[in-house]
């Protein structure tokens, strides 16, 4: 037990948990804003988890589907109360988030278990990592470890090159951005094994992607991902899609898309 968590009930009696997203006191994220969060819920792309208007595969995996990986699931949108908390754990140190957030993954895989052997959280770049003193995502498996067992393993994946930010990328230029960016460390085997990626945040999917590449040729059999939140770009597509997906099976992102760009749906 560090020394901040063994004098935690006197901290907390000095400096009191303040809710990031409300301020109200008490606790980091409060239940109100708790009760905020927007779930995803099931109608979704079953590979890219992105949500849709119907259970589906999205018009985007039908072009590219995001193999190796079998699924990425995200818990809530990126917005309110998840987006804030997020932040205020990666970029303001409030690791006490990890714990809520990861519980929030913890009862989605309650509730939707995946056949996993173990959790490996998205590494960060030794220089990131050293800046930052910690790795969220490698606290919010660590959350799931000490509820469900199943062990987080560190000593899988490695980020061997650094990235830029991906906010002002689209779609193509993240693969870009992160292909090569990962490797499994020497003499990993995952023959026969199936894992599950975690991360805060995913938006297209390309970070994990390129994750999942060296997972598979390590010889994993199944690679799942499940994140926090799921962003999406704010970015209008260009004119001339070469095909307009069906009616009944937009992406909610597509409709989002259209309304801020003053298209009627
Ligand atoms: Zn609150
Ligand atoms: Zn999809």
């Amino acid at each position: 037990m560090g020394l901040k968590e063994r004098f935690r009930p006197v901290l907390d009696l000095f400096f009191p948990p303040k809710c990031v997203y409300c301020g109200r006191l008490g606790d980091y994220l409060c239940r109100p804003c708790r009760d905020e969060a927007q779930p995803i819920g099931r109608e979704v792309c079953i590979r890219c988890g992105n949500p849709m208007t119907v259970r589906s595969v999205c018009h985007l995996c039908r072009r590219d589907p995001p193999d190796p990986l079998r699924g990425i699931r995200g818990v809530f949108f990126y917005k309110g109360p998840i987006s804030q908390s997020i932040r205020s754990l990666k970029y303001h140190g409030v690791q006490e988030l990890a714990t809520i957030l990861g519980m929030f993954l913890v009862d989605y895989l309650r509730e939707h278990p995946i056949p996993i052997d173990m959790l490996i959280p998205v590494p960060l770049h030794a220089q990131r990592l050293a800046a930052r003193g910690f790795n969220q995502s490698e606290l919010l498996a660590q959350t799931i470890t000490r509820t469900l067992g199943i062990p987080t393993r560190n000593d899988i994946l490695r980020r061997v090159r650094a990235t830029q930010s991906q906010t002002h990328l689209n779609r193509v230029q993240r693969q870009q951005n992160v292909a090569g960016a990962f490797e499994p460390y020497p003499g990993v085997d995952l023959r026969g094994r199936s894992v599950l990626l975690i991360d805060d945040v995913a938006t297209t999917g390309a970070t994990l992607r390129a994750c999942a590449q060296p997972l598979a040729r390590a010889g994993a059999a199944e690679i799942w991902a499940l994140t926090v939140a799921r962003a999406h770009i704010h970015t209008v597509p260009g004119a001339g899609r070469a095909s307009a997906p069906p009616a009944d099976v937009f992406l909610l992102w597509d409709g989002e898309r259209k309304r801020s760009a003053g298209m009627v749906i």
